[in-house]
């Protein structure tokens, strides 16, 4: 309600308004019974639907095919217009136009609207129109288009417009879309200027809380990431990096959705991936005999979350010590991650793996000891989540590091 561009269209054109949300069995089919995201997205959608209640109206909540369930609204409540947020990854804008088609055959429109990034698509491109692949470069071109002020979409002084009769919602609990309670809790979207202010010196270490966990709310929508960017420009030039990070990949995706599933540079698509279901569970339980892998795993086994320094490590582990396919990985972390995004996911993965765009070297391969010692000197972190460290509960390495960078390396040359 404070800054939410679809709401706003919707409220500013309309003289009566019923906010709606739809959990889409398509998405949900494919989640952990106690999937965190789905609880989070439940708590959330009480209390927005709790401060419409004060508000003198209410959110109205549906299960099902979308386009079914939209159908069954605009024909029964007689509505002429949609108004959402959009999102770009493949799946998403296909459901989208399907029922942008179905809409427009019952005589109601869809519109659709930026929201969740300042730049989306074709915002931002090179001098010749084509799509950057470099981020140096589309971070250039980003912060200077940058508007001196970002206009934000507060609805607070147009909620009158809201439909006044809160509807029931068709789904009572978490048990009716199939799910139970996770116990894994989310911290509210907590925007700490001081935190921000620290991010460059502190984000390295993951032994202490030096990064702002915001991800899950960029991803749901929960924070506005106009806010967000406009106090980072005035505190942290280091924070803003990574939220045009998060851009860069979302137009990146937008451009070439198949990095989901295909290597964006082609010769690796021919990369001798092993499958090697075994050792891929060892790294999935942490119970690889490197600390700092094992850490970061079990830290995203219990909590839903991993520190980006040791998603960087792990991720060079499974693709270069193990070489097992970045897509194994990727879809792992798709299913644990609370912030979990497509683009952000797909890109990372493949930059870490030298196969996407603007991709570290191949060569560069992370040294999980070494890293450890240099971002986790006094072992916080890693004995937060590796108790058993120095028994004899604890396994010895899985591979000899210095040769599986040279078995790495060795894959790679054969490439070219
Ligand atoms: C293998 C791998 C997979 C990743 N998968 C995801 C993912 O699914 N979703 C995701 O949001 N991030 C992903 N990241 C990027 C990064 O690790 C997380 O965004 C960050 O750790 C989230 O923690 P935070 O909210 O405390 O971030 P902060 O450090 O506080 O940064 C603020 C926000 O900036 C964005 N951001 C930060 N770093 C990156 C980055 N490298 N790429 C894109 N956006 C970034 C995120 O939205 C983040 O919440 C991945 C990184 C790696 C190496």
């Amino acid at each position: 309600m404070e800054d939410n561009r679809g709401l706003f269209e919707a409220l500013t054109r309309h003289d009566s308004v019923m906010p709606v949300f739809i959990f889409d069995p398509s998405i949900l089919n494919h989640l952990d019974r106690d999937d965190a995201r789905v609880t989070f997205i439940w708590d959330q959608l009480k209390e927005l639907d709790q401060r419409l209640i004060a508000r003198g109206s209410g959110l109205k909540v549906g299960l099902g095919d979308p386009v079914e369930v939209m159908a069954k609204w605009v024909q029964g409540a007689g509505i002429t217009d949609v108004f959402a947020n959009r999102d770009d990854e493949p799946d998403t804008m296909q459901r989208d136009e399907t029922c942008r088609l179905a809409l427009e055959h019952m005589g109601a429109q869809l519109h659709l609207f930026k929201d969740k990034a300042i730049f989306e698509r074709g915002d931002i491109v090179t001098s010749d129109g084509s799509d950057f692949r470099v981020f140096t470069p589309y971070q250039r071109a980003w912060c200077a288009a940058l508007p001196h002020q970002l206009e934000l979409f507060p609805s607070e002084s147009m909620l009158h417009r809201l439909d006044p009769s809160p509807p029931e919602w068709e789904v009572k609990d978490l048990s009716d879309l199939g799910f139970s309670r996770s116990a894994i809790s989310v911290s509210p979207a907590k925007v700490d200027p001081d935190q921000i202010a620290r991010y460059a010196q502190d984000r390295d270490s993951p032994g202490i809380k030096g990064t702002t966990q915001l991800g899950i709310h960029l991803r749901f929508g929960t924070v506005s990431t106009r806010k967000l960017v406009s106090l980072a420009r005035d505190i942290s030039d280091v924070f803003l990096a990574e939220l045009i990070w998060r851009e860069f990949f979302q137009q990146h995706l937008y451009h070439h959705p198949t990095i989901t599933h295909l290597e964006f540079k082609e010769r690796f698509r021919q990369f001798p991936w092993q499958h090697d279901e075994e050792a891929f569970v060892r790294w999935c339980d942490g119970t690889t005999g490197f600390p700092l892998v094992d850490a970061g795993m079990r830290q995203l086994n219990q909590t839903g979350f991993m520190h980006n320094r040791v998603r960087m490590v792990v991720a060079s582990f499974l693709t270069k010590d193990l070489i097992i396919d970045w897509r194994w990985g990727e879809r792992y972390f798709a299913r644990k991650l609370l912030d979990f995004e497509l683009a952000s996911n797909c890109g990372n993965w493949q930059w870490v793996a030298g196969c996407g765009c603007d991709a570290a070297p191949y060569f560069r391969i992370f040294n999980p000891e070494l890293q450890a010692v240099k971002f986790d000197p006094d072992q916080t972190y890693i004995k937060q989540w590796v108790p058993e460290l120095g028994t004899k509960r604890y396994p010895m390495p899985m591979v000899d590091h210095a040769w599986a960078r040279k078995r790495a390396l060795a894959c790679y040359r054969n490439l070219t």
